[in-house]
């Protein structure tokens, strides 16, 4: 089912309804700034509350207006997507729903909905469905609103682009597995951590994947083409980076040679990188 924008509101039949909230905190990984998710009817959930910015804070107050804030849902605990829940919770009295590993790496107190895989949120407008997203982190989960085929990726899937897999935190493999997990749900629109809403939800998840699988190749190219290095590997495969991407892109080679040496298609001699076979 898809929503109809009405003066900046996308709504839906049923009193379904959803706002977004666009944080002043643009930049290279974020894009034009973190996006949170006001959805309805009342009581209303957050996806992401953002940054702790006052002015992002403030908005997101406007957008609720007179309706009871129940949840502040959190993909994962990325300062970018969190760090605003506390102030929120403050000023609204909203209870916090999120892993418990992501409320602590992220410095919020315990939250009073702790999140497992398979577990729910309900709030106005139907239920979001908690589903397990490692990858960008390990305690990354996208919230599924199978009311309105939505689904919300932090920043698993962005608007533009392609979502930053890098150490520490990410990991190449389980990054995979969970786009082939989102590939399973019966979805008609993606909204991510940053950029624009995505209306053709399973085109943008194949296009993840073979998005990965062709710079794994390429890693794969250049090491066999004598790059030994992530620094050498990154010049081959990134050739015209902004320069304020270099290190992101360099972690994202590292990500790859990770996951190819645990598949034993990778090994390394005196901190150089080699093809095996
Ligand atoms: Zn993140």
């Amino acid at each position: 089912m898809d929503f109809e924008e009405r003066d900046g509101v996308a709504v839906q039949p049923g009193g379904r309804w959803l706002k977004t909230v666009v944080a002043g905190n643009p930049g290279p990984l974020t894009l034009d700034g973190t996006r949170t998710y006001l959805l309805g009817g009342d009581p209303c959930v957050v996806v992401d509350p953002g940054p702790d910015l006052a002015d992002h804070l403030d908005a997101l107050e406007v957008g609720l207006g007179a309706a009871e804030l129940g949840a502040i849902c959190i993909t994962h605990h990325h300062a970018d997507h969190a760090a605003g829940a506390a102030e929120l919770a403050l000023r609204s009295g909203a209870l916090l729903a999120a892993l418990p590993e992501s409320a602590e790496l992220a410095g919020l107190e315990p939250p009073e909905i702790p999140l497992s895989p398979g577990a729910s949120v309900v709030f106005g407008g139907g239920h979001l469905d908690v589903i397990p997203a490692p990858g960008h982190c390990p305690d990354h989960v996208c919230f599924h609103w199978p009311e309105a085929g939505a689904l919300f990726t932090g920043d698993t899937i962005l608007g533009e682009g392609s979502s930053l897999i890098a150490p520490p935190d990410g990991d190449v493999a389980a990054y995979l597995s969970t786009l082939e997990r989102l590939a399973q749900l019966e979805l008609t629109v993606i909204y991510p951590g940053h950029g624009p809403l995505i209306d053709e939800p399973a085109e943008k998840i194949d296009e993840y994947i073979k998005h990965r699988l062709l710079r794994e190749m390429q890693v794969l190219e250049a090491l066999t083409a004598g790059a030994d290095t992530p620094a050498q590997i990154r010049a081959r495969v990134y050739p015209d980076l902004d320069a304020r991407l270099l290190s992101a892109a360099e972690g994202s080679v590292l990500a790859h040679l990770t996951k190819l040496m645990s598949e034993g298609r990778v090994r390394t001699a005196d901190d150089r990188y080699l093809p095996v076979g």
